[in-house]
């Protein structure tokens, strides 16, 4: 049995951002992770300027995260008729001074996962061991029950547990033994990944179809110096009318493209080709659109929830990962503030668990996408001219509003403060020593 002054269930980024975050600090953990190896799973994610200021703060290079993906420069959204709906620019390019980054999931996690190794040794994430519940023994003693890949099981004792272990969250089930089952939003999502030739700015994220209807898709990779080509990230999603529980338990389940291509089947402009794009991959990722009702908190005594495990959302607002990361870092701060103690997971409940929610209802009607349903409702998606369907201030005012809910607002985030100053430590240094036995 070892003792730690944190437990953290769950590897993915948020586990292993809040495993960088406590080590800066000054706060040793131990992540527990299910999978018996790290291997990077995934296609696309975003990281929004807020998230990548967090990740240049625990001491990660602008080069390290070009090699994992491409600066974003602009979102896009475009009507069936292959006519723009609306455009911005992002990252620098938009004024901030974080740039935002389109990369490679599993790639990032592995990025994450190799520097906890560098800092805080080798034992530091424990792999094959998947938290099955705990025991709360006082405000500030709380015992993770693990069951290994070999078959055994133990117990590690902490001051605190965090919960990252994603949407489908052992430590959230038992925290909220009432909660509802997974929520489904009538969508089915595909995932994949194509080598293409990049089009608009060469890194534009674009939204193209109706609410109901849409493949996004933007670059992931500076394209390749010899052919031009960059490995493109696609989301292929449709409202599907009947809800079947097999897919709602599938996350992530790999399926030929031929079983969803004819849907996009006429997808074609002078400038796009869907079908190709789509049946450039090999195989793709049947992903439902689902998330999880709100809960009122993330924190019991000694147990928190971070990431997916607090707020697993729709990706319409591209900001899951980005959110996990700010989750650690703001975990991290009231660590510093209040020691390794129930109270710092009150304040860190206090400060995201309610706007957080909120986010978590926005992205269900849509998030930024949301400016497709208007367009929808005001013209059933056909328009010649976009001004006469929803006037240019209207699609801006729409997209501030977004940007400040999910803490990404320009002037907002470029005057903050670092949510931790650099050289912050934790205030009372925690006395457990790490031991086995
Ligand atoms: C395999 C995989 C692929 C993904 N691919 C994409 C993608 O392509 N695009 C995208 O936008 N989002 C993807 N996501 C989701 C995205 O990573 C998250 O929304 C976001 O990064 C928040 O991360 P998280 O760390 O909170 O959760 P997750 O990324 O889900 O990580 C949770 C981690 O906890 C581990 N775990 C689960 N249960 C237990 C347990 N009981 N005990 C110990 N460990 C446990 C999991 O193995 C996982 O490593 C993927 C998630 C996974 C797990």
């Amino acid at each position: 049995m070892s003792d730690h002054p944190i437990v953290i269930a769950g590897g993915g980024i948020g586990g292993l951002a809040a495993a960088l975050t406590l080590h800066q600090v000054g706060v040793e953990s131990v992540v527990l992770e299910a999978v018996r190896e790290m291997r990077p799973l995934g296609v696309g994610v975003n990281l929004q300027p807020n998230a990548v200021r967090e990740l240049y703060d625990l001491g990660i290079e602008e080069s390290e995260l070009a090699q994992l993906g491409i600066a974003a420069q602009e979102w896009a959204l475009v009507g069936l008729n292959g006519s723009e709906i609306y455009s911005e620019p992002r990252g620098r390019l938009a004024g901030y001074r974080w740039p935002q980054f389109a990369v490679h999931r599993g790639k990032l996690q592995m990025l994450l996962y190799e520097k906890v190794l560098q800092r805080l040794g080798p034992g530091a994430v424990q792999l094959g061991a998947r938290v099955t519940g705990y025991r709360v023994t006082s405000d500030e003693a709380v015992t993770a029950l693990v069951a290994h890949a070999d078959g055994s099981a133990s117990e590690l004792h902490g001051r605190l547990l965090i919960g990252a272990d994603g949407i489908h969250s052992v430590v959230r089930a038992q925290m909220h033994p009432d909660q509802p089952p997974i929520h489904w939003g009538g969508k089915m999502m595909w995932r994949g990944v194509t080598w293409g030739r990049p089009i608009r700015t060469g890194s534009s994220f674009v939204g193209l179809g109706t609410h109901e209807h849409r493949i996004v898709f933007y670059p992931i990779s500076q394209p390749d110096p010899r052919t031009g080509l960059s490995m493109i990230n696609w989301i292929a999603e449709v409202a599907l009318s009947d809800s079947d529980d097999r897919r709602l338990s599938g996350w992530f389940r790999q399926v030929p493209v031929d079983s969803f291509l004819h849907r996009f089947a006429h997808w074609r402009w002078d400038w796009l080709d869907v079908p190709a794009l789509i049946a450039g991959a090999q195989s793709a990722f049947e992903n439902p659109m689902i998330d999880r009702d709100p809960v009122e908190t993330w924190v019991c005594g000694p147990v928190g929830l971070l990431g997916d495990a607090a707020h697993a959302m729709y990706p319409t607002g591209s900001n899951g990962a980005s959110q996990a990361i700010v989750d650690a870092r703001v975990l991290g701060a009231a660590i510093c503030e209040h020691g390794v103690s129930s109270r710092a997971l009150a304040s860190y409940d206090a400060k995201l668990c309610g706007p957080i929610s909120k986010l978590i209802l926005r992205n269900r009607s849509e998030g930024p996408f949301g400016l497709l349903n208007i367009v929808d409702e005001r013209c059933g998606g056909v328009f010649d001219r976009i001004d006469d369907v929803i006037p240019s201030w209207e699609r801006a005012a729409f997209m501030a509003d977004y940007r400040a809910a999910a803490g990404f607002a320009l002037e907002a985030l470029n005057s903050a403060p670092p949510i931790l100053p650099a050289g912050a430590r934790v205030a009372r240094a925690p006395s457990l020593s790490a031991t086995s036995g």
